[in-house]
């Protein structure tokens, strides 16, 4: 299997705080891997990191076959193939659905607007908005917003997509919306990176769960660790929550 993500000992500071403390980590092509730990255990950092958004101290990082630690990444490729989508949808405003979607498609792939319209309505589909096309932002719910954000980054055609904690600002019946249409990603083999609090979730669907503590790689192993932990912290972590 061909690795997607591969971080190898990965530092990050902000100031004097030693945020990622030596993070080594590898998602092959078609694998699903859960990120889970308490707020502040660097999670964000290291997925963000993967899109080159922070900027390592030490280690290296390969995602797609960039390179994107060291001398002059090529930032244009790394971004063409890594979507990111965050609790907050970041969309455009002043922009319909169909004109946030097909943004980067006919900027960035230089698609024709024709061609953009085709993948966006794809892409629509795919999130199961095909009738929003022509809303504003502020005409769907949280929900609608977050699936267009999944659409608008899926229109990019990407190789691995990012989230971090996509449903958190949702209540449970639109994540549920989300997430159905994660799993949808899932079975198409999408390789994903999942930052998420939905531990049922994360124990149905990941391949890999990796259990993030104080800025290390602290347990790791199949959704089955969330069942039998083996680390004090991640049964503190788990709890009885699954
Ligand atoms: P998580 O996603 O697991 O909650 P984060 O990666 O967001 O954790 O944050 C890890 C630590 O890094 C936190 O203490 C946070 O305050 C700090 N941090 C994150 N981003 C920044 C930043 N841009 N500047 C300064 N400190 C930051
Ligand atoms: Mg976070």
């Amino acid at each position: 299997m061909s690795l997607v993500v591969e971080l190898k000992e990965v530092h990050k500071r902000f100031g004097a705080q030693h945020v990622l403390k030596g993070i080594s980590l590898s998602v092959h092509k078609g694998e699903i891997v859960a990120v889970i730990g308490q707020s502040g255990s660097g999670k964000s950092t290291a997925l963000r990191c993967m899109d080159r958004l922070e900027i390592v101290d030490g280690g290296e990082i390969t995602v797609c076959g960039h390179k994107i630690t060291g001398e002059s990444p090529d930032l244009s490729s790394l971004r063409r193939d890594v979507g990111i989508v965050f609790q907050s949808y970041n969309l455009f405003p002043h922009l319909t659905v169909l004109q946030n979607i097909t943004l980067a498609p006919v900027h960035v792939k230089k698609l024709s607007r024709h061609e953009a319209r085709e993948v966006a309505d794809r892409v629509l589909a795919q999130v199961g908005l095909e009738d929003k096309r022509d809303a504003y932002p502020e005409q769907l719910s949280g929900g609608q917003q977050q699936r267009v954000a999944i659409a608008r980054s899926l229109a990019m055609d990407p190789q691995l997509m990012l989230f971090d904690e996509v449903t958190s600002a949702l209540d449970p019946q639109l994540t549920g919306e989300v997430l159905k249409v994660i799993e949808g990603l899932a079975v198409k083999g999408m390789t994903m990176v999942l930052v998420t609090h939905e531990m049922a979730f994360a124990y149905k669907l990941a391949n890999r769960v990796v259990f993030m503590h104080q800025g290390q790689v602290w347990e790791e192993g199949t959704s089955q660790i969330l069942k039998n932990p083996v680390t004090k912290e991640l049964q503190e972590f788990v709890g009885n929550g699954l």
